[in-house]
């Protein structure tokens, strides 16, 4: 039986997703050969990767305005690297919001470039919330922030208006929620959270921001290059890049992201709601900050715990252990995860108070 997928990441996917790209490895589209042993200049593979590189810029309302997408490899962690690199002058310096582990990791990559400054912080509260008010100086070379802090269950609901440029961290909330993303310059979004299998990375900018550092970058490090080479400097990532292509041709026939945020807000809500009406359980982020994307919360009394997983284990749900820094539970509910799973998940609960 398919279990109900909570899991942080790699994560779920649409099921036909599964069953497609499955069915390329044996025959891609008919070829008589598998999407895994034909060569990546092929039209085929060709047209996969444009297809899926036209189809990030339109779900995105990004085409025609300047933007290039790129399908790269590396993890969001790369572009921790990679963002620096390319967008910080030499002798020149950018803002960081500290909100969770990967921010934090993004500014010690940052930090082997130049002066690196924390413009806030929500560390002394194990980031349970997003920080605001703070100020950003004007002469910056450019102003990082992370849109979902999926360790911690946060979520940016809104973001501070820069007069430098714009990189963002969307790895687990792209797609997920209408955004204005032409407020960004540069996005950058691990694949395996909300758009395809790991392996690789989106990353979405805006040509005008790049050349600019006085740097001189490694080829595979430099996104001028990379766009130049039509995101095929090297080999890319084949399979990842099928799978995220049939994830977002499922999302576009869906109705595209204002569809599936309606769906992905009534997630929210039923299992908030659950949360916040059960007495045996308690969230962990700040109301106001909380994700839609990764719900953390904690038992009230831990004498419940062994209970409560044996109950929605039975339930066959999987994944819901939280991290290990913060522990009690998270359920991930990215875009594939049906209603219905959250639905199970919440009458589980309400079956523990009945129990308890
Ligand atoms: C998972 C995650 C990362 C790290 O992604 P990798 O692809 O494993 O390098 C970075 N940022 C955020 C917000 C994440 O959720």
């Amino acid at each position: 039986m398919k279990k109900h997928n909570y899991s942080a990441g790699p994560c779920i996917l649409p099921q036909e997703v599964f069953e497609k790209s499955a069915q390329a490895v044996l025959d891609f589209n008919g070829m008589g050969l598998s999407l895994l042993e034909i060569s990546h200049r092929s039209d085929e593979f060709v047209t996969v990767i444009e297809e899926a590189r036209a189809l990030v810029l339109e779900l995105l309302g990004l085409q025609g305005k300047g933007y290039q997408a790129l399908f790269l490899h590396g993890g969001a962690s790369l572009e921790f690297l990679m963002v620096p690199y390319n967008l910080m002058k030499v002798n020149g310096k950018a803002g960081y919001l500290d909100t969770g582990t990967w921010a934090s990791g993004a500014i010690k990559e940052a930090k082997h470039f130049g002066e690196t400054i924390v413009l806030a912080s929500s560390k002394e509260d194990n980031y349970n919330y997003i920080p605001k008010n703070y100020e950003i100086p004007s002469n910056l070379d450019y102003f990082h922030c992370t849109s979902n802090n999926t360790i911690f269950g946060t979520q940016m609901k809104s973001f501070p208006e820069v007069n430098t440029v714009m990189v963002c961290d969307m790895s687990s909330d792209i797609f997920s929620r209408t955004l204005d993303f032409s407020k960004f310059d540069l996005i950058y979004a691990g694949a395996q959270k909300n758009m395809g299998p790991a392996g690789s990375t989106l990353v979405v900018v805006k040509e005008e921001i790049l050349g600019k550092t006085g740097r001189n970058i490694p080829s595979m490090l430099d996104y001028q290059l990379h766009i130049a080479k039509e995101s095929m400097y090297n080999t890319p990532p084949v399979f990842p890049i099928y799978a995220s292509l049939l994830t977002l041709q499922w999302l576009k026939n869906l109705g595209g992201i204002p569809a599936i945020e309606k769906i992905n807000n009534a997630k929210a809500e039923l299992l908030y709601n659950e949360i916040d009406r059960n007495p045996l359980f308690k969230g962990t982020a700040k109301t106001e900050d909380r994700s839609n994307m990764n719900v953390t919360f904690v038992l009230n009394d831990e004498n419940h715990t062994a209970i409560f997983d044996q109950l929605w284990n039975e339930a066959g749900i999987s994944g819901l252990k939280g991290h290990r820094s913060v522990g009690g539970y998270r359920a991930s509910m990215y875009n594939a995860l049906p209603l219905e799973s959250v639905q199970v998940l919440v009458d589980v609960m309400k079956d523990l108070e009945n129990k308890a």
